[in-house]
């Protein structure tokens, strides 16, 4: 692979890149390539190159709800850096935010300017990108309800759409493969900057008290069943404190994963498996991942759990 990477793209496209430290979870293996885009460009010349070689194309944000396989991914991981990691207020209440942005200074961006709508963010250690992916949430609110457009790039070019033309969903947006939410705006309202800064410290206060701090998680394991919540389903199937080899479920929230060192991405996929089986085994409905697995070969999809009736 690194014979081929020589070949010009106006992208910085480095070989055999380790993952691992570029998600919360710190688990998996390299990239054959990592592709780290600084404008629109490079973004779309990225794109091109990969295309060009039939290689999978795998965006990594900030890494918070992804697991990287321990074989690590043949092909180019990709992410978002320089200016695309930028925020800027704008006129008529508006947050132009990178797509590499970290959401949660987009959200002190904002308070900052007296802006308020997207309070609810401020503890998703997410990307601004991969919160529109996931129509991240929490509080109530969503991406969905802020978004104004996102601009969108693939191998061929660049385009705007608006919030209608990605099918926002609890945490489902139609971005595919090969697609990346380069840059997004939000559309906020002028607020009391008094009444933003408490909702900040509710929010915060409230994720202190319920889920697990200052160890590696990426957040929510599964999507919540409808009228249910998953973590009550696996904590009354008795998952809190079970472990698989350096993965264990947090004993303050069962649908946390935490990772001891030396935790590899299968102890944590043996893990949801065990979990996903013990909550089905007691009646209750088969649990779907909310958690995005980086497939050696395939690219992002669904981590590979037992098929459950
Ligand atoms: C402690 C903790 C608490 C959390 N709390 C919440 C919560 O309350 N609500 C909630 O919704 N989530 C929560 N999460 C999960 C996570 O933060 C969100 O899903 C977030 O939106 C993921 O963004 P990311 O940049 O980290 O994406 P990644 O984990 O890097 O990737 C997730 C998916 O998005 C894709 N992706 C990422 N960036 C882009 C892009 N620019 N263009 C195209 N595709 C992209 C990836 O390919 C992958 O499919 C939490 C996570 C942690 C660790």
């Amino acid at each position: 692979m690194p014979g081929t990477l020589t070949v010009a793209s106006t992208a910085d496209i480095r070989p055999d890149a380790p993952l691992a430290p570029l998600t919360t979870i710190r688990v998996g293996g390299p990239a054959d390539a990592l592709a780290v885009c600084a404008s629109f460009r490079q973004v779309t010349d990225a794109l091109a190159w990969a295309a060009r070689r039939g290689l999978p194309v795998a965006v990594v944000g900030r890494g918070s709800n992804l697991i990287v396989s321990d074989e690590g991914f043949r092909g180019l991981a990709l992410r978002l850096a320089g200016r695309l990691q930028a925020i800027s207020v704008r006129s008529g209440a508006r947050l132009w935010c990178g797509g590499g942005a970290s959401l949660p200074r987009a959200v002190l961006r904002a308070a900052a300017a007296g802006l308020e709508g997207l309070e609810f963010g401020a503890s998703i250690p997410g990307s601004v990108g991969g919160a529109v992916v996931m129509n991240a949430g929490a509080y109530r609110g969503d991406l969905s309800q802020v978004l104004a457009w996102a601009v969108i790039c693939d191998a061929e070019g660049r385009r705007r759409v608006g919030p209608a033309d990605l099918d926002l969903a609890y945490r489902h947006s139609s971005v595919g493969p090969g697609q990346v939410v380069a840059a997004a705006e939000f559309r906020l309202r002028p607020g009391d900057p008094g009444a933003i800064q408490a909702r900040l410290d509710e929010y915060r206060g409230h994720r202190r008290g319920t889920q697990p701090q200052g160890v590696r998680t990426f957040g929510s394991v599964f999507t919540n069943p409808p009228g249910e919540s998953a973590g009550r389903l696996l904590e009354a199937a008795g998952m809190k404190g079970v472990a698989v080899g350096g993965a264990r479920v947090s004993p303050v929230h069962a649908n946390f994963i935490e990772a001891a060192p030396g935790c590899r991405a299968a102890d944590v996929i043996a893990l949801m498996a065990e979990g996903r089986r013990r909550v089905r085994a007691a009646g209750g409905p088969v649990l779907r991942a909310e958690v995005r697995y980086l497939d050696p070969e395939r690219g992002i999809t669904a981590p590979p759990l037992p098929e459950i009736a």
